[in-house]
């Protein structure tokens, strides 16, 4: 079996048995473990010079291979095109693109950068998997240097409709570096359908349809390759576990106590734009007006951890919600009850998995996302006898296999208020039968039936080696 080198921004080494660790890491590790290889990507420090060669730390059978960048380096490709160009465009927040041929170029320098410090680790017969949107032009740099390794990419962000993408001057350039792999996967059928559409309008090539669930043969710029959709997962049971476990832990007795008998609502995000975090406040400030029972009785839980704190679209977002809080508190708060609960910090695993078990429901309403694991984390905590419900964006990548959840359109504040109030009151019949549906899905479609199936396509498409 070839060996399989994976490369992400961020290189995460898991800790044995740890059950903190995201599933991303997990699978990527486990991938890893079974096949032997490396892990490679940024170390996560800043260095005055690049380094020749990267550092490599080994674990059984895994080389974690990473590299110091400059300060220049990440303000230009992580901070700059990476963070303030292709995740606002990918969002479909165009009013909030930054387009610049300085981020543009340190983009490609630090991918170049990259594949150079990579290749001479690598084997003729490895194959490569890249993640995400930093790292678009890896495979046509290592191509430059002469590999004909199988390389994959997956992408953990929406793919953005044709129109939207043309707006950005190096969209020619972008899908031309991504038809250098041999393999690129994305989180939905929609996105596909995008990237097809682009193919054909746009760049006149070739698009072959493989028949249902396998993508399509692209043809363009010169090269053959697959696209399809690999909709990311968690790995369910491993969670639906810890959840079990976490339900009898001295935060979650705390947090009962705390509530003396209300109903929670619970949001998990990292602190973004995408999450459509201020429309969320106000679909609870619309349930208080609209349902005033409610008031009193129901206490909003807000986790959302600081992100990407150097970009200043993250410092706004922040001061907005910030204020709309106090607005919504200073509205409905009495001597003993605070309407919305707002944490800027971040939470194990394990205690949001509590979390989540003793929330009558999950409040997932991003404007757009890639997948969202926090709606599946969320369903998969739930207690089989007793489910919350999951009011889920038809924005996020994981509505088109959580159609069981009530599915709102996050802009229509009312509508959300009202889809939270069905939730409340939802018969434990029909909530049942909303859960057995979704874990369903999360059974037959865990982290690991994904990482293998992207695994196995890569390794069956035509490499060029
Ligand atoms: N998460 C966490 N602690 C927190 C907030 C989030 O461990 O305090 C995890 C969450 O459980 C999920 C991930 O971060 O696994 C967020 O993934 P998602 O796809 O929902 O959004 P992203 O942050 O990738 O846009």
């Amino acid at each position: 079996m070839s060996r399989l080198v994976a490369v992400s921004n961020r290189v995460a080494p898991v800790e044995e048995g740890k059950t903190q660790a995201g599933g991303l890491a997990v699978a990527i590790q486990e991938a890893l473990k079974r096949r032997g290889g490396i892990w490679f990507g940024w170390s996560g420090q800043t260095v005055d010079t690049p380094p020749d060669a990267p550092s490599l730390a080994q674990s059984g059978r895994i080389t974690f291979a990473t590299l110091g960048l400059t300060q220049r380096d990440l303000e230009e490709y992580y901070n700059g095109y990476a963070n303030s160009t292709l995740w606002p465009l990918f969002h479909y927040r165009l009013d909030l693109a930054q387009f610049s041929g300085r981020t543009y170029s340190g983009y490609q320098r630090v991918n170049s950068l990259f594949a150079s410090r990579l290749a001479p680790l690598l084997q003729p017969d490895d194959i490569v998997w890249v993640h995400d949107y930093h790292l678009i032009p890896f495979a046509e740099q290592l191509r430059s240097m002469g590999l004909g390794q199988r390389m994959g990419f997956f992408l953990h962000t929406p793919w953005p409709a044709a129109e939207i993408l043309v707006a950005l001057p190096a969209h020619e350039a972008l899908v031309r570096a991504l038809c250098a792999y041999d393999l690129v996967g994305f989180q939905t059928g929609s996105d596909l359908l995008s990237f097809a559409n682009y193919i054909r309008f746009e760049a006149q090539g070739e698009v072959e349809d493989l028949g249902p669930g396998q993508g399509c043969r692209i043809r363009a710029f010169g090269r053959t390759m697959v696209a399809r959709a690999f909709p990311i997962s968690i790995d369910t049971d491993v969670l639906a576990g810890i959840a079990t476990q976490a339900a009898d832990t001295v935060q979650m007795r705390r947090l009962k106590e705390s509530l003396v008998g209300r109903a929670l609502i619970i949001g998990v995000d990292r602190l973004d734009y995408s999450k459509g975090l201020p429309q969320r406040f106000e679909s609870f400030q619309a349930l208080l007006d609209a349902y005033p029972a409610n008031q009193g009785q129901v206490s909003f839980m807000q986790v959302a951890p600081p992100s990407r704190t150097d970009v200043a679209e993250y410092q706004a977002i922040r001061r907005e919600l910030e204020a709309l809080a106090g607005h919504i508190n200073g509205q409905f708060a009495e001597f003993d009850w605070v309407p919305i609960r707002y944490l800027n910090k971040s939470f194990s695993r394990k205690a949001l998995a509590g979390f989540y078990r003793h929330a009558r429901i999950g409040l997932v309403t991003p404007l757009r996302d890639g997948m969202n694991l926090v709606a599946k984390e969320y369903v998969a905590c739930q207690d089989p006898e007793d489910p919350g419900v999951l009011v889920l964006s038809r924005f996020a990548g994981a509505a088109k296999e959580l159609d069981a959840a009530l599915v709102v359109n996050p802009y229509d504040v009312r509508a959300v208020a009202e889809n939270m109030q069905r939730g409340l009151t939802m018969p434990l019949q029909e909530r049942r039968e909303r859960y057995e549906a979704m874990m369903k899905v999360l059974r037959e479609n865990d982290i690991t039936h994904w990482r293998e199936t992207y695994v196995d396509t890569l390794s069956q498409v035509g490499g060029t080696a």
